[in-house]
């Protein structure tokens, strides 16, 4: 096999995911029914999305939508802007999405959306109009009932705003429901921005718990300062672990004695970037992810931690805040040196776990206060946490915890496929 070849096979977090489920279906002798239903969406829509840039040409985008499967409720999940999706990545974060709403054991289902497209080389017009394209062209396969997506990589509550304004139009009522990750003033929920970050920060106080690892004094380093990665960094300074490095695309910075988070995020705020803050020494990305530290967390992009870095991980807990950041062939390296991973479908479920609260609040007209919130979702995460984590102890010896939060997620999967009538020959494996 070339080198090339190789490469493309760690990168490529299908065939993984997919790999993973084949496991987790074996290890747990279900039907390889089960298997069948996860390995293929129940719906790929591929489209072209017309539109008309600010110079008054048409450009034709290439957008996805992935609804991977429905056994538990309408298809959830995020809508993704980038230059580098593929339909490979497009499937498998909707398949991740399915796992993780059954892991927090929530009513929906999985799904992903993508638009091919280098947003921040796009006006805001240019991204407005790509939007309500996007909506004009698959808004028949979307709906509170049916599909709610929600942000992702590039895209955030003013695009879910302009998102339920599109399909309202379409549909002739206002018809919020139909995305999460809304703007308050259009029905968004108090606390879903930060989300993401918060349920991972509960999910990392759990799992330092279990590995006896003292929470106040844990040295913690996060790959990525974007929505997630600047909101996990706020909790654990807020609960005094030292936030000692940070990075974003462009590099990172570092600080033994613990960077000063506030001041950060508000000189990303105005700059835009990381680099050049005065709190402390400049790093790499590679520098971050080898760190001396307690608690990693990559909270940026699939396939971070590879076959040729996760042998420099010096952290004893990575947390995975990211959809996918960690390859095979890492996890592999992660377990021989006894390092505990906490799986993305777990760590980062506190985002659509707040969607699922919007959602409800939107079809009942509820309101709910901030500390109301953010107490569902620590209970909410800390629970999964502590199911999967005893189940992992119990029933994966030998394995990963990775392997154990699948066997988890697809066993519930299957008890539902079962009563639904979708698997002829039982849930079992006979
Ligand atoms: N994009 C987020 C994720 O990957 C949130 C999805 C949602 O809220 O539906 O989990």
């Amino acid at each position: 096999m070339s080198i090339e070849t190789k490469k493309t096979n760690e990168d490529n977090i299908l065939l993984a995911t997919l790999g993973m489920i084949k496991q987790a279906v074996d290890l747990s002798e279900l039907s390889t029914e089960v298997y069948d239903h996860l390995r293929t969406p129940m719906r790929f829509v591929e489209v072209a999305i017309p539109v008309e840039m600010d110079d008054g040409s048409v450009s034709v985008f290439t957008g996805y939508r992935c609804q991977h499967n429905n056994v538990f409720g309408p298809f959830k999940g995020g809508l993704r802007y980038h230059p580098n999706v593929t339909t490979d990545s497009v499937k498998a974060l909707s398949i991740l999405m399915t796992l993780k709403c059954s892991l927090v054991n929530i009513p929906f289902g999985g799904a992903k959306g993508a638009v091919v497209c280098d947003v921040p080389r796009m006006s805001m017009k240019e991204k407005e109009r790509m939007t309500r394209s996007y909506v004009k062209t698959l808004g028949s396969i979307i709906g509170p009932e049916t599909d709610i997506p929600a942000p992702d990589v590039f895209t955030d509550a003013q695009v879910m705003a302009w998102i339920a304004d599109e399909y309202s139009t379409i549909m002739r009522e206002p018809s919020f429901g139909v995305v999460t990750g809304k703007p308050l003033a259009v029905g968004g929920c108090v606390g879903r921005n930060e989300a993401t970050g918060r349920g991972c920060f509960f999910v990392a106080r759990e799992a330092a718990k279990s590995l006896k690892i003292p929470l106040r004094t844990a040295r913690v380093a996060i790959q990525g300062f974007g929505n997630v990665g600047s909101s996990a960094a706020k909790m654990f300074a807020e609960e005094g672990s030292p936030v000692i490095a940070v990075s974003d695309i462009n590099g990172g910075v570092y600080n033994e004695k613990g960077l000063n988070i506030k001041k950060l995020r508000e000189y990303v705020e105005q700059t835009g970037f990381i680099k050049g803050f005065p709190g402390g020494e400049a790093i790499t990305n590679n520098e971050l992810l080898s760190m001396d530290c307690d608690i990693l967390v990559p909270a940026a992009l699939e396939n971070q931690l590879t076959g040729s870095n996760a042998g420099d991980v010096k952290a004893k807990l990575v947390v995975e805040a990211a959809n996918s950041p960690t390859t095979p062939e890492a996890d592999h390296i992660l377990k021989e040196k006894n390092i505990l991973v906490v799986p993305d479908i777990l760590a980062n479920s506190g985002g659509v776990t707040v969607s699922y609260f919007e959602w409800v609040q939107n079809n009942y007209g509820f309101r709910w206060d901030l500390a109301t919130v953010n107490s569902r979702l620590e209970e909410k995460m800390t629970e999964a946490f502590n199911m999967v984590y005893s189940f992992y102890c119990e029933s994966c010896v030998g394995s990963d915890m990775r392997t154990g939060a699948y066997m988890y997620s697809i066993q519930r999967l299957a008890e539902a496929m079962m009563y639904r009538g979708w698997l002829r020959n039982g849930i079992s494996r006979k």
